[in-house]
């Protein structure tokens, strides 16, 4: 036979578009517009309906960026119309190709009632079936003239990402705002040969079935009448209906759907906008469940559940109901779809406190599993901290962005660094916005690497990045696939029913130790530096305003602030979403973050002043040392107060050959006449610190214009042109503080080091005003070393320094928390700092021997999607702390990140909680959420080691239990002796304990 397959799918495409699509609204007539423009920020519903619209027709210009606008459509149903089904298409001026990037709508009946939510690849709004005609239309939209940021072409800087600076200039122009006669037998022939084009597109062209698929297509094309295709759709069908009723092969791949919108909390759009991006797309999910039985939408994020719940009531109202049937499901159980790299360890425990605990207290909804599609990499840490939040199974795709090495496995378990042990599903769909493309079916069950032990893949399915969700085509599509030859199986599901399904499946799954490092978007790790100085203080402040308001509470009886530190973290724990705490947002969501940033800080200290002023007394003249770290500092112990004792007094000289000697007791530090530190001898240990030749405390700046995605990713290549900034406009002496003033570019630079114990401190203001540059500091170490280790949540993970392998050579830039520590046998050097996150660890082969270079990251200026980030004044702390056992970089780390507060009073405070042991870090003491008056302590082993401690409490207490993060009772009991309790603590175990205090 002759192949003329080419021939035959080329008409399959013409005659699709051109003439049966056309054909699925045969007749239509206009409805009536009218339209009132909010004067600012958007307005509650009813104020928004009862606004006095002013005429508009399509092809008119509206929306300003940022606008809303209440759109009015009224109609009659022609009479000749009846029996038919009619619908409303809505067409504010929608591109097709970008759903959720642009202009938005949320239709509303005149009783403000939600009806549904209007994107670009849905418009359309049932008004009957069978009608009777001469029905009366009415509806308003709630339209949003959201700007198109994500422009093509992209990365393109752009002063839309503000309302500030996106002028008032109308960007879209009103399509068509039609009523129309619905044909359902041609959409559903429209699916029929979708499915059917794409499944023979995925086959190979030797296999029959693919030509079974192609004759069939060709039979239903003849059939088709192209002057009548509504008469003639039907018997189309009728010759599909055979290909498309075979069964499925016994092991085809099995796709468990998930109807889902990844919706961004905040990114190329406002927070404020988030709360109705979530409610178009829950108003539209929730009328897709009823119209279809089979269909099952997974929603995360507790956030975003609240928002709907506290600012769209009448969509609250439709999501409670929905979730009752089982079908609209919380999935995952944090507060947002954070970063998982530089959440702190409590703020990325508390992310799981009070995700799980919104879906528990609204729907009795304890999840197991984590919904993390889009997040930039996964920390080692967390494996422990997920488990500790009652949960087991990890669900993420975005591993599949990685650059350089392809993930091995897509279910496997992934152990983190105590030990822990993770159920983890990559969809080997590779997105979480699938859309039931045959070509993204064929594609999972292709790319799935664990075939032939397991057979079962997730697909989140439906428009996310800015919402929209299931589409009834998609659901049209998976009805099609769910049993089809030469497809894999679709079934609609849970992700609880999904893993069920694998773990039962999967007896013996791989495992994978260590982060999940992504091997791309490098440069979130420093990018909005002012966005992640924030988050470190807030997380710090947090910390101090619980230990001492719950120390307060016990010894003082102050009120504990339950609400308003309830309140706090929510706020925190928001803006380390995704796309917030990385810095890849618009500029409007980091100008917010700042001042809300300001906000908690002005909160926290009112918190942490009255409770330190409660506790110390109006009697005495002294100064008290509130001591908030979990180390004793200055003879004060670790969360008390006393007086504090002398330090090592340093001192300051001038040096041979220019420059500056800073020493004490420990340390002496050479600062040359260039200001980089030449030298920084450890006495006790009698050893330099500095590599041979070289000198620390050096700045570098490489020019940064990665390939795309500007604020997200630093390309490996910034490395190969690099400048010094040696020349320096001052170096003097300050009392024992030596400055050094440097100006570069368009910026300047200053300086302050000093001596503290036996720390080399570095305070570093850049007034930075480049462009699409990389600053970073250089501290050449004379260490040897194959690995380093930077701080992770509860403990830390070990990085190579070499780059044998692609994996090792992708890690180029990489995440640390509050210190990097590098060491040989018996001697370490630790760097810490207050606020920054990025850092790179390479080695240096000299005549001597090998060397460390440890390279902080300070600032970066991408220019997409904020044109101006990161632009002004930045203050950072660092410390070099020589001779360093990894104990002491972790102590260290505490105290930079704990400025010392100084208060004035007469009593000393003594400790709620003590651990003798120091390897043994409390990371919290709080009273129980529950407001039980428990006082609630976490802590675990933080050196990698094994940890044997008595942890005493100042306070007598009835009972005290193991919990898990949400302070629920675990089994077994701790070993308590009055009002001790003894503990045995594995390598980096986690441990909370709950105290219920006795009345006496
Ligand atoms: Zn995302």
């Amino acid at each position: 036979m002759h192949d003329d397959r080419t021939l035959v799918e080329a008409r399959l495409k013409r005659v699709l578009d051109e003439r049966i699509r056309p054909a699925v609204y045969p007749e239509s007539v206009p409805l009536e517009v009218s339209v009132w423009h909010a004067p600012g920020e958007p307005v509650p519903v009813a104020e928004g309906l009862a606004a006095t619209p002013e005429p508009i027709a399509a092809g008119a210009a509206w929306g300003a960026p940022w606008g809303t606008s209440w759109f009015t459509v009224t109609g009659t149903v022609p009479r000749e119309w009846a029996g038919r089904t009619v619908e409303a298409l809505l067409d504010l001026g929608f591109d097709e190709s970008m759903p959720g990037f642009q202009c938005e709508g949320l239709v509303y009946r005149p009783d403000g009632s939600p009806v549904k939510g209007l994107n670009p690849r849905n418009h359309w709004v049932r008004v009957g079936s069978l009608v009777e005609g001469g029905e009366q239309v009415r509806l308003h939209i709630e339209a949003a003239s959201n700007p198109v940021i994500l422009c093509h072409p992209r990365f393109q800087p752009t002063h839309l990402g503000d309302k500030e600076t996106a002028g008032s200039d109308p960007l879209y122009t009103l399509a068509r705002m039609d009523l129309a006669v619905f044909d359902e037998t041609v959409w559903q022939l429209v699916l029929d040969l979708e499915v059917a084009g794409e499944l023979m597109a995925e086959l190979p062209v030797e296999s029959a079935r693919r030509w079974e698929l192609l004759r069939a297509a060709e039979r239903a094309l003849d059939a088709v009448d192209l002057q009548d295709v509504n008469g003639t759709a039907q018997a189309a069908r009728d010759r599909l209906a055979e290909v498309l009723s075979s069964p499925a092969v016994p092991s085809a791949h099995r796709i468990s759907a998930v109807g889902h919108a990844h919706i961004d909390s905040a990114w190329l759009w406002p927070l404020r906008e988030t709360v109705r991006k979530v409610a178009r797309t829950a108003a539209n999910m929730t009328a897709l469940l009823e119209d279809d039985p089979d269909f099952v939408f997974a929603m995360s994020q507790a956030q975003q559940w609240a928002w709907i719940k506290e600012h769209r009531p009448e969509v609250w109202a439709k999501v409670t109901k929905a979730v009752a049937t089982g079908r609209f499901v919380p999935s995952g159980g944090m507060w947002v779809e954070s970063d998982t790299n530089m959440p702190g360890s409590e703020a990325m425990a508390r992310q799981f406190v009070h995700g799980k605990r919104f879906f528990i207290d609204e729907f009795g909804v304890d999840n197991e599993e984590v919904w993390l599609p889009d997040t930039f990499g996964f920390a080692a840490g967390l494996p422990q901290i997920i488990k500790a939040a009652g949960s087991k199974r990890l669900l993420t795709q975005k591993i599949s962005w990685s650059q350089t090495n392809t993930f091995p496995h897509h279910t496997f378990l992934w152990e983190g660094i105590d030990g822990t042990r993770i159920f983890t599903h990559f969809p080997p769909v590779d997105t979480y916005n699938c859309s039931m493309q045959g070509r993204e079916l064929a594609h999972a069950a292709r790319n799935f690497k664990d075939k032939g032990v397991a057979r079962h893949s997730l697909a989140p399915t439906g428009w996310g990045d800015g919402g929209g969700g299931t589409t009834r085509e998609m659901v049209a599509k998976a009805a099609r696939v769910r049993d089809l030859e030469g497809s894999p199986t679709v079934t609609w599901e849970t992700p609880a029913d999904f893993f069920a399904k694998a773990e039962a499946e999967y007896a013996h799954p791989p495992v994978w130790i260590g982060e999940l490092y992504l091997e791309l978007h490098r440069a979130t790790l420093t990018s909005q530096a002012k966005t992640k100085q924030g988050n470190r203080r807030s997380e710090m402040l947090l910390r101090e305003a619980e230990l001492w308001a719950a120390t307060a509470a016990v010894r003082a009886g102050a009120p504990y602030p339950y609400a308003q530190l309830d309140r706090i973290w929510k706020t925190v724990l928001l803006h380390q979403f995704h796309d917030i705490l990385p810095g890849s947002s618009i500029a409007w969501v980091h100008r917010e973050a700042r001042r809300t940033y300001e906000e908690v800080a002005r909160e926290l200290n009112a918190v942490i002043d009255a409770a330190q002023r409660a506790l110390a007394g109006s009697q005495g003249d002294g100064t008290l040392l509130f001591n908030a770290a979990p180390h004793a500092r200055h003879g004060v112990p670790a969360g008390g107060a006393g007086r504090p004792s002398p330090t090592y007094a340093s001192r300051a000289r001038v040096r041979d050959g220019g420059g500056y000697v800073l020493e004490n007791d420990l340390l002496r530090v050479e600062i040359d006449d260039r200001g980089l530190v030449v030298s920084a001898y450890d006495r006790s240990a009698g050893r330099e610190t500095v590599a041979p030749g070289r000198a620390a405390n050096l700045l570098q700046l490489h020019p940064d214009f990665p390939n795309k995605w500007d604020a997200w990713d630093v390309d490996e290549f910034y490395r190969n042109t690099v400048t010094d900034l040696v020349d320096c406009d001052e170096v003097s002496l300050d009392g024992e503080t030596v400055r050094v003033r440097r100006s570069f570019g368009r910026s300047r630079v200053t300086q302050l080091l000093t001596l503290a114990g036996g720390r080399l401190d570095i305070v570093t203001e850049v007034d930075w005003h480049e462009t699409e540059k990389f600053l970073k500091l250089a501290f050449p170490l004379d260490v040897h070393a194959d690995r380093y280790a930077s701080e992770s949540q509860y403990g830390h993970t070990f990085r190579p320094t070499h780059t044998n392998t692609s994996w090792e050579a992708a890690k180029f830039e990489a995440c640390n928390h509050r210190f990097v520590h590098v060491e040989e046998p018996g001697w370490g050097v630790a760097l810490v700092n207050d606020s920054t996150y990025g850092h790179d660890v390479t080695r240096t082969v000299e005549a001597h021997g090998t060397t460390t270079t440890v390279r902080v990251s300070l600032l970066r200026a991408p220019r997409f999607p904020d044109p101006e980030t990161d632009q002004g004044v930045h203050t950072f702390r660092h410390a070099l702390v020589p001779g360093a056992a990894i104990g002491d970089a972790v102590r260290e780390g505490w105290f930079v990140n704990l400025p010392e507060r100084l208060v004035p009073g007469g009593a000393e405070v003594e400790p709620l909680v003590t651990v003798d042991d120091d390897t043994v870090v409390v990371t919290a003491v709080k009273l129980a959420d529950d407001e039980s008056g428990d006082v609630v302590v976490r802590f675990h082993e933080s050196r990698g080691g094994r940890a044997r401690a008595t942890l005493t409490t100042a306070f007598p207490f009835a009972d005290v239990v193991a919990t898990d993060l949400l302070e629920r009772p675990l089994p077994g009991e701790p070993r308590r002796d009055g009002n001790a309790v003894s503990l045995t603590l594995r390598p980096f175990e986690l441990v909370t304990l709950r105290f219920s205090r006795s009345a006496g």
